[in-house]
């Protein structure tokens, strides 16, 4: 027996019980609603339910207004693909300009003609259907064009395995730009993309070796994977990675660790064990990253495991 998929979920978030009214009597039919009636709600509804496959969102609400709805959504990896369209009577273009700037996929202002605002809520759907689609096949991070973390973990598995069999050591870097959620606060969400790419594609002009792998780990995250190589190694590319980023001087003006735009790292190398689970090696690195960071970030940290 086949069934249809569920229709899209939409939440719409609005302080006027009209405006709600009147988007939702005009969208039940194509989609699944969900109302919040303010910031708090919202977050409070998307915290503990389905995640809407879109949001239609009020910019002018008391406490936490749209924008900074927003912001928190677009801050957290749990919550960032959802696409956003503020719907509001802020007409001025620098509204506009600055919703956008947080994220929004589309800034529609009141009063407005619902066909077109149907039609552009259909286009987005389909679009984040697309992409949904497109992500869970590639192996390609859509942002930064380099490996994802799909591919990462499908590697990971090869290369274990391959190490255990034939007794060599696998090397691992774990990568996280310093305080990237103060950069996006202050630069925007446009630029801390821009930041990505350009720290991503340093990443991939620095791992050359042929077998090494460079993928985003997911938001702010990297991880590099180094077959064939001890600890002694591993060290000497995180090093080398930190450096380089840093002397990219991408300007930060809202972190703790430098002027520039900088990376902590921690770094891992180990011979499997027979019956030992890749998970060893991520978390060993893992630890090493957060010792990392708790040292002041911007810097590399690990040791020799024996
Ligand atoms: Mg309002």
């Amino acid at each position: 027996m086949t069934r249809e998929p569920p229709k899209p979920l939409i939440l719409i978030v609005d302080d006027t019980p009209t405006n709600i009214q009147v988007l939702a009597e005009n969208l039940i039919k194509d989609y699944r609603i969900k109302v919040a009636a303010s910031g708090e709600d919202a977050l409070r509804v998307i915290a503990s339910q389905d995640l809407p496959d879109l949001i239609l969102l009020d910019v002018m609400m008391p406490d936490i207004d749209g924008y900074e709805v927003c912001r928190r959504l677009k801050n957290s990896p749990h919550t960032n693909a959802i696409p956003i369209i503020f719907v509001t009577a802020l007409n001025e273009a620098a509204n506009e300009e600055f919703g956008l700037n947080l994220g929004a996929m589309d800034y529609i202002t009141k009063p407005f003609y619902l066909p077109v605002v149907k039609a552009r809520i259909r286009n987005h759907i389909r679009l984040k259907q697309t992409t949904d689609m497109l992500e869970s096949m590639a192996w390609i991070d859509g942002l930064t064009g380099i490996p994802n973390r799909r591919r990462f973990d499908q590697m990971l598995e090869v290369e274990w395995k391959r190490a255990q069999r034939n007794r060599l050591p696998l090397g691992i870097i774990m990568v996280d730009i310093d305080h990237f959620k103060e950069y996006n606060d202050c630069h925007g969400h446009g630029e801390g993309d821009v930041c990505l790419k350009q720290v991503a594609a340093m990443f991939a002009a620095t791992v050359n070796r042929p077998g090494d792998l460079v993928a985003r780990y997911g938001g702010e995250e990297f991880v590099i994977l180094m077959p064939e190589t001890d600890t002694d190694g591993t060290r000497q590319l995180a090093d080398q990675l930190r450096h380089r980023i840093e002397s990219m001087q991408i300007p930060h003006t809202h972190s703790s660790a430098s002027r520039w735009v900088t990376i902590s790292l921690g770094y891992a190398s180990l011979i499997p064990q027979a019956n030992q689970a890749s998970s060893a090696l991520l978390d060993e690195a893992d630890s090493m990253l957060y010792q990392a960071k708790s040292l002041g970030r911007n810097r590399a940290f690990g040791y020799c495991l024996g």
